[in-house]
């Protein structure tokens, strides 16, 4: 037997309609903050992630699959969905376009890491990316619509972090004052961090091992070495969350694993996921296209893990239009089994879902499967009532049953369907 591939999941019927939920409501509230949907390819050259997220990132350092094409190019599945949009933003030139660029993307996103629960080598992910507004209001605009999507899908304990990492070049003057200290208590840090000391000192910061979270506790905050203006960035950002009444703590070790961000980052955490207690993240990230080789421009987002979302979700939250059939055709006979292909084809023409198993011959087999499939009525059409030109509707759960001409069904069911 051919087995699937270890951390990639099947997702089977059963499972979906908790999936097809979620991005219902996700794509709800995309459409309400005016974001529109874009769809990127699954795999892109390397070089695209390599620049973008940043070499001495863990997706960057150990985390993508990375192939060869026939020709030689490098190819890489994609780890996130922010280095393939903003490369479609340069390509297609969307800088030019008057409108803000507001997208939002759902997609399998692939990363090498040991699976565990919520932690999967291929996942899923929604995200949002708006380009071209250096303005507060657009950071509060996104983390707004993250909030409210992951409060309406009905997660319990959300949590808002918040952080700024200023420009760059608070970043500089920072950096020096982390490597010193970090220097000091070396030996103490894991040794993840220790390599990073000098290669990404900030992203210790972030490591999740305790004693290297004791250490950075003490370490010197990168809050005291901002400049003037993204202190007031940050200030307006967290006035607005609190002018709409979004909930937020600040958090000054959350540096995010990418390289790109700058100004504000935020991270959504849910109660009962564990270890994998992150749900969505995202910031602000002003100097990516032009890194990609595009026009300055601003722009700000985030990504959700959807297995953690779908994690969370207790069955009952979970309203979906993916109906199930409400009509099952019990049909017999030569000429019944001809009259029921009919009916189904005329119900469902008509905008009513129907089905039948063409396995039962019995109506006993038949009510059975109805039941199964938890259909609301069936419809018993045998020899009989071909000649009689009418079928019987039973509702499954009243039990009783009404004749209905089968020759004008959808119009006669109709009624009889809304009643119950
Ligand atoms: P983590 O700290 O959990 O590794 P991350 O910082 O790598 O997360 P991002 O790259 O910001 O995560 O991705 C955003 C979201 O995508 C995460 O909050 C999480 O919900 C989800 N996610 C990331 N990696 C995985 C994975 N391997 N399996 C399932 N979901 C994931
Ligand atoms: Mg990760």
């Amino acid at each position: 037997m051919i087995k699937g591939i270890k951390g990639v999941k099947d997702l089977l019927p059963e499972e979906t309609p908790r999936w097809r939920f979620i991005e219902e409501t996700a794509r709800r509230w995309a459409d309400r903050y005016g974001f529109h949907e874009i769809r990127i390819p699954i795999f892109e050259v390397t070089t695209l992630f390599a620049r973008s997220i940043g070499a001495s990132t863990d997706i960057v350092e150990k985390e993508m699959y990375t192939f060869q094409d026939r020709d030689g190019t490098s190819l890489t599945l994609r780890p996130e969905g922010t280095a393939g949009t903003v490369r479609a933003y340069i390509e297609h030139n969307r800088g030019a376009v008057p409108v803000p660029q507001k997208y939002f993307y759902f997609g399998p996103m692939f990363r090498h890491e040991r699976p565990q629960a919520g932690r999967l080598r291929q996942f899923h992910q929604f995200g949002v990316e708006s380009f071209g507004m250096a303005d507060p209001r657009s950071d509060i605009e996104v983390i707004a619509l993250l909030w409210r999507l992951l409060s309406d899908v009905g997660l319990q304990g959300l949590t808002l972090e918040i952080n700024n990492l200023g420009y760059p070049a608070d970043r500089d003057s920072y950096r020096p004052q982390l490597v010193t200290y970090l220097k000091q208590h070396e030996s103490h840090l894991c040794s993840n961090c220790q390599r990073r000391i000098e290669m990404n000192p900030l992203r210790i910061l972030d490591c999740k091992v305790p004693e290297c979270r004791a250490l950075t506790e003490q370490a010197p905050r990168l809050a005291d070495s901002l400049s003037e203006a993204p202190r007031a960035y940050s200030a307006a950002v967290l006035r607005g969350l609190d002018l709409i009444r979004i909930p937020y703590s600040l958090n000054h070790r959350l540096v995010r694993g990418l390289d790109y961000y700058n100004l504000t980052t935020f991270e959504v955490t849910a109660m009962n996921l564990g270890a994998q207690n992150a749900v969505g993240a995202g910031g602000r990230y002003d100097g990516l296209v032009e890194t990609l080789s595009g026009p300055p421009t601003p722009a700000v987002g985030f990504a959700v893990g959807l297995e953690r979302i779908a994690m969370l979700l207790a069955d009952s939250a979970i309203r979906t239009s993916a109906a199930k059939a409400v009509v099952y055709i019990a049909a017999f006979g030569e000429q019944g089994s001809l009259a029921g292909l009919s009916a189904l084809e005329d119900l469902r023409v008509c905008g009513i879902s129907a089905v039948s198993d063409f396995r039962s011959s019995t109506l006993k087999a038949h009510l059975r499967q109805a039941d199964r499939l938890g259909c609301s009525f069936t419809l018993i059409i045998g020899d009989d009532e071909v000649t009689k030109g009418t079928g019987i509707l039973r509702n499954m759960v009243t039990k009783s049953q009404y004749d209905l001409p089968l020759a004008a069904l959808p119009t006669a069911i109709q009624p009889l369907l809304t009643i119950s």
